[in-house]
């Protein structure tokens, strides 16, 4: 048996080790963290709806007419009518036939993929896909071809060598730690080429890109036609919990007799679904806070820029600061945490050796005034420790 102690020292001495921070107030860009006040720039609360009071007492009121937990799976007695309307809002808003809720966006991935793919099937993944992907993936005993990131002509080449089986390809539609958009419309232009099947997770698209916030998908001006399958998440942009996934009537039946990740495990809280109906509502609406949005970022584009920080080519609410090594993004944020900021730093393996960062995200509820803040803290990080 291997010593687990030793394994977790070695993380240690790697500067790999993860710890967990105990809050003690509501997300936004205030927190209480381990009973000290921060300013916090990682959450994907991005229009932060997550703390708005319309929310907030929608979930009440959920509670009050459901209680607090559905008390069975979907297809056991746990699908509310709450669950059923959300479901047909979603659909709706992604302009797709129909929507079917997953508890976590995890979920929804792995769920997905192992209904529609098995042995003798393959599955395209760009190397930066999330990880919900990637298991997704070896669950399904597919084979696996993964690509380099956004590399349409090696996609197109790994697509043109497929023989036999169902191609699946998945992407992330906003990639979750560089903060890039895949190229949508060359993808689905291959897919059709190839009969493959296209699946955008838009956990970080939904409710900031696109026309109403209707996610990266939108933004290319593609529909259900070109992306069969849309996952989204709602512990995002939308502030609650949970995730979806939408297309066409037969997927979603497909899903409901086979995803073993929506069968056996307990329906969302319906007040959850609540919730998430009343921010569906606030994030359609949401076009000044979208537009704040991008007054955060071209603000904080432009003063880390004059820095000298290594920014990477992202135009989203995720903007990373490429650090290298894992020390380095470990010094950078306790640094920033010394000053009163929290940026954690993101290192092997959620990325890839050699490009620890700190992965700075922006939130509609930001104040201008604290991007300035940050970027002054940013500036003021040793010379030495500097890319
Ligand atoms: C957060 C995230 C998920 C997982 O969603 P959860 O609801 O948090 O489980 C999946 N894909 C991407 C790209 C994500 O960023």
């Amino acid at each position: 048996m291997k010593s687990l102690q030793q394994e977790l020292d070695r993380r240690r001495a790697e500067h790999l080790y993860r710890r967990r921070r105990v809050l003690g107030s509501p997300q936004g860009p205030l927190l209480q963290v381990d009973g000290v006040a921060l300013l916090s720039f990682c959450s994907n609360d991005y229009l932060g709806l997550a703390n708005h009071p319309d929310v907030i007492r929608a979930m009440q009121q959920g509670a009050q007419h459901y209680g607090a937990g559905s008390g069975s799976a979907h297809l056991v007695s746990g699908h509310s009518a709450a669950h059923h309307a959300l479901e047909e809002e979603l659909a709706s808003f992604t302009g797709r036939s129909r929507a079917l809720l997953y508890s976590t966006g995890y979920m929804a991935n792995q769920g997905v993929i192992t209904a529609l793919l098995s042995r003798g099937d393959t599955i395209f993944q760009d190397r930066l896909n999330h990880a919900s992907l990637i298991d997704g993936g070896l669950l399904s005993r597919a084979h696996l071809k993964r690509y380099p990131h956004n590399d349409m002509p090696a996609l197109a080449r790994l697509l043109e060598a497929h023989a036999g089986g169902e191609a699946l390809v998945a992407v992330d539609g906003v990639f979750s730690m560089d903060g890039d958009l895949a190229p949508l419309s060359d993808m689905a232009a291959l897919c059709s080429d190839h009969d493959a099947w296209l699946m955008v997770d838009d956990a970080h698209g939904l409710g900031v890109l696109g026309q109403g916030g209707r996610g990266s998908v939108d933004h290319f001006g593609l529909g259900q036609a070109e992306v069969p399958i849309l996952m989204g998440t709602l512990g995002k942009a939308f502030g609650t919990f949970g995730a979806f996934v939408a297309g066409s009537e037969a997927l979603i039946e497909t899903l409901i007799q086979q995803s073993r990740s929506y069968i056996y495990t307990t329906a969302l809280p319906p007040a959850v679904a609540e919730a998430t109906r009343v921010s569906l509502r606030l994030v359609e609406k949401a076009s000044d806070r979208r537009e704040q949005l991008q007054q955060l970022i071209g603000r904080f584009r432009a003063g880390a820029e004059q820095l000298g920080l290594l920014l990477m080519d992202s135009e989203t609410a995720i903007q990373p600061i490429l650090a290298g090594s894992a020390e380095r993004a470990v010094n950078w944020s306790r640094s920033l945490e010394e000053k009163g900021f929290l940026v954690t730093a993101i290192r092997p393996p959620t990325v890839p050796e050699g490009s620890a960062r700190l992965r700075v995200t922006l939130s509609a509820s930001h104040t201008l005034e604290q991007v300035d803040r940050l970027l002054e803290a940013l500036g003021q990080l040793d010379q030495g420790d500097r890319a």
